[in-house]
């Protein structure tokens, strides 16, 4: 599970009066004048999944409300604990796809690489909130049997980091990772899926710029959810990594309560072009334990994406994928 993990860089002051990290739902609840009456349940859910909320995020929520959608994200609720059929602990597969420690084969030409159990914010409809961390061999010590792998299967030409989230490693293990995926003669491209520049914008400075120096093309798949996680300093953010030569795309998953409307979805992709940020996918709930109540049925994540299509050039309309064990490829819905 992902909070069993360490956070790797720094380890900011957690909760008390300004702190940068909120990891006790009493704490959230009164810093948006929320009913204690949510306490509960939320220390409850937090049991299984603990709450993590960096500070800046919680700054772009609006107080008072218990609908935000960037809260709704966060906050754990008594819904948590229901439990529903379908909904398991590896929803997608992953275990069956792993080739080596923390490596995932599934899709021709790219492997996925989970390079930390780490992240900077606990989203509540995470599919890794239940996966077995502790077996994936996340860790650098995995790293060096993973790049054997990479070396021996010339097929691979796009190498993954995700995790977890990649960007919670030090700039020094960054690099490690950067010049071992450099070295793998068959590589064609580099990618990072990460949320960390939506929570921790200032991660993106000169010194992690300097570790993701590649002999490779780099692409950075956001993951951003809603138009009001992006503020000015993420808009900084994604400009340094153009500036350096970076791809950016975003993945977003399409969560009810938070951005399963049309007009939400538009606004998104507007703000993510703005800071020139292009839209990928648009994920159907993997469904994982502890996430039921967010999840959109398909019939209306269509409709969702017709109306979608109406009001924006094509290029702004992510594709709607779901992740399903044992396909060549993501399914795509529309
Ligand atoms: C999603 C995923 C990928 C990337 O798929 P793309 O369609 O290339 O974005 C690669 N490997 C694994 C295991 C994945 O889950
Ligand atoms: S940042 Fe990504 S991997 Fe981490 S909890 Fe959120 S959705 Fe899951």
């Amino acid at each position: 599970m992902i909070a069993a993990v360490a956070h790797a860089d720094d380890t900011p002051a957690t909760d008390g009066s300004g702190a940068r990290l909120l990891t006790d739902p009493a704490t959230l609840l009164e810093r948006l004048g929320l009913d204690a009456a949510l306490l509960p349940a939320a220390r409850r859910a937090a049991e299984r999944f603990p709450m993590r909320v960096p500070a800046g995020f919680v700054a772009r929520m609006r107080p008072g409300d218990p609908a935000d959608p960037l809260l709704r994200q966060v906050l754990p609720l008594a819904d948590e604990l229901a439990t529903a059929g379908g909904f398991g602990a590896d929803p997608v597969g992953d275990a069956a796809a792993r080739v080596a420690p923390g490596l995932l084969h599934k899709y021709a030409g790219r492997a996925l690489l989970l390079v930390t159990g780490a992240c900077a914010i606990h989203c509540r409809y995470c599919f890794r909130r239940e996966y077995p961390y502790a077996d994936t061999g996340a860790s650098p010590a995995g790293w060096e049997a993973a790049f054997t792998h990479l070396h021996a299967d010339r097929s691979i030409r796009e190498l993954i980091l995700s995790g977890g989230d990649p960007l919670t490693l030090s700039n020094r293990r960054l690099r490690e990772l950067v010049q071992a995926a450099d070295a793998v003669p068959q590589l064609e491209r580099l990618r990072i899926h990460t949320r960390q520049p939506v929570v921790d914008p200032g991660r993106i400075d000169a010194g992690l710029l300097a570790a993701l120096r590649s002999r490779l093309p780099v692409v950075l798949v956001l993951h951003v959810n809603h138009a009001r996680e992006i503020d000015a300093a993420l808009v900084q953010a994604c400009a340094r990594l153009r500036a350096a030569g970076v791809t950016l795309l975003n993945q977003s998953v399409l969560l009810a309560g938070v951005n399963d409307a049309a007009t939400t979805l538009a606004a998104l992709s507007e703000a993510l072009f703005a800071a020139g940020v292009l839209p990928y996918y648009l994920h159907l709930l993997d469904r994982v334990g502890g996430a039921t109540h967010f999840e959109v049925s398909e019939q209306q994540a269509l409709s969702i994406m017709g109306a979608l299509r109406a009001m924006l050039p094509g290029y702004l309309v992510p594709r709607l994928v779901r992740e399903e064990a044992g396909r060549p490829a993501k399914t795509p819905l529309c």
